[in-house]
C-alpha cells in the first residue's frame, strides 16, 4: 500500500535519512521505533512530502507520489496525527473534529458518531476548548479528526509521547480497535514495548537507516532491541 524505495531526506547539508526502504500493507499495524534524532518524523513527513526526498521513490496505492505536493498527498486517503497533537486550543472539540475533513451533513454526521463512539471522553467534552483539555485527552482529540477524514492509512506520529500509563493503555486500545476494524496504521513511537506488541511488523531505524526488519513478536526478544530499546 506505501512503500518507501532507498529514501534519503536533507536539512541542507544535513542527510536525515540515508537510504530508507519500508513498506505498510494494508490492514497492518507497522511500527518504526528509534531512538530521539533517529529520522522518526523525518520519514513520516517525507511520506507527506514536507520536507521532500532528495532521492528514492515513495508509492502510495501504486501511484509514484515522491514528488507530489503535501496538500495534494493528504487529499488521498492518508491521514497524520503529528507529534505534539497540535489541536486548536481555542476551538471547541466540536469544531476541531469538524476540521478534520470536507464533507455533507450525513458523513459529517456518520464519521463524528464513530469517533465519538471510539472516543466517549470527547463527547463528554464536546463543547469544551480543546486548550483547556488533558494531553491524553487531546491526544484522542487529534485522532478523532484524523478519523473524520476516514483515512486508508493512519500514520501517528509518538501517540504515546508525554502522557500517563494509563491513558497510554487506552490510546493503545484505540489503536487496536481501528486495526480490528480494518484500518491500516504506520505508528511512530519510543515506546517501543507497546508498540511492537501491538504490531504486526517493525522497523527499527537508526541514524537515518532501517538497521532491523521483522514481526513485532520477533522484535520484541531480539536481544540487540531488548538491550537498545526495552531497557535490557
Ligand atoms: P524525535 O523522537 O526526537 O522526534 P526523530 O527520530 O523523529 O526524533 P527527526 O526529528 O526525524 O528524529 O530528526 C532526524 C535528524 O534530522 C536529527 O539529527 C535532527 O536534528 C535533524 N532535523 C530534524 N528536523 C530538522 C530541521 N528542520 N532542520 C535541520 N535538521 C533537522
Amino acid at each position: 500500500m506505501l512503500t518507501l524505495e532507498n529514501v534519503h531526506t536533507h536539512y541542507g547539508p544535513i542527510e536525515a535519512l540515508k537510504g530508507v526502504s519500508l513498506n505498510v500493507q494494508q490492514g497492518e499495524i507497522v511500527t518504526l521505533i528509534g531512538a530521539n534524532g533517529a529520522g522518526k518524523s523525518t520519514l513520516l513527513m517525507t511520506v507527506c512530502g514536507d520536507p521532500r526526498a532528495s532521492a528514492g521513490t515513495i508509492t502510495w496505492k501504486g501511484n509514484d507520489i515522491t514528488k507530489e505536493e503535501t496538500s495534494k498527498i493528504m487529499r488521498t486517503g492518508l491521514a497524520v496525527v503529528p507529534e505534539g497533537r497540535r489541536v486548536f486550543s481555542a476551538m471547541t472539540v466540536e469544531e476541531n473534529l469538524s476540521m478534520g475533513g470536507f464533507f455533507n451533513k450525513t458523513t459529517y454526521d456518520q464519521r463524528m458518531a464513530h469517533v465519538l463512539e471510539l472516543f466517549p471522553r470527547l463527547e463528554e467534552r464536546f463543547k469544551q476548548r480543546a486548550g483547556t483539555m488533558s494531553g491524553g485527552e487531546q491526544q484522542m482529540l487529534a485522532i478523532g479528526r484524523a478519523l473524520m477524514s476516514e483515512p486508508e492509512l493512519l500514520i501517528l506520529d509518538e501517540p504515546s509521547l508525554g502522557l500517563a500509563p494509563l491513558i497510554i493503555n487506552q490510546i493503545f486500545d484505540i489503536i487496536h480497535k481501528l486495526r480490528d476494524e480494518g484500518m491500516t496504521i504506520f505508528l511512530v513511537e519510543q515506546n517501543a514495548n507497546q508498540a511492537l506488541r501491538l504490531a504486526d511488523r517493525g522497523y527499527v531505524i537508526e541514524n537515518g537507516k532501517i538497521v532491523l526488519e521483522d514481526t513485532g513478536a520477533n522484535l520484541l526478544v531480539n536481544e540487540d532491541v531488548r538491550k537498545a530499546y526495552l531497557g535490557g
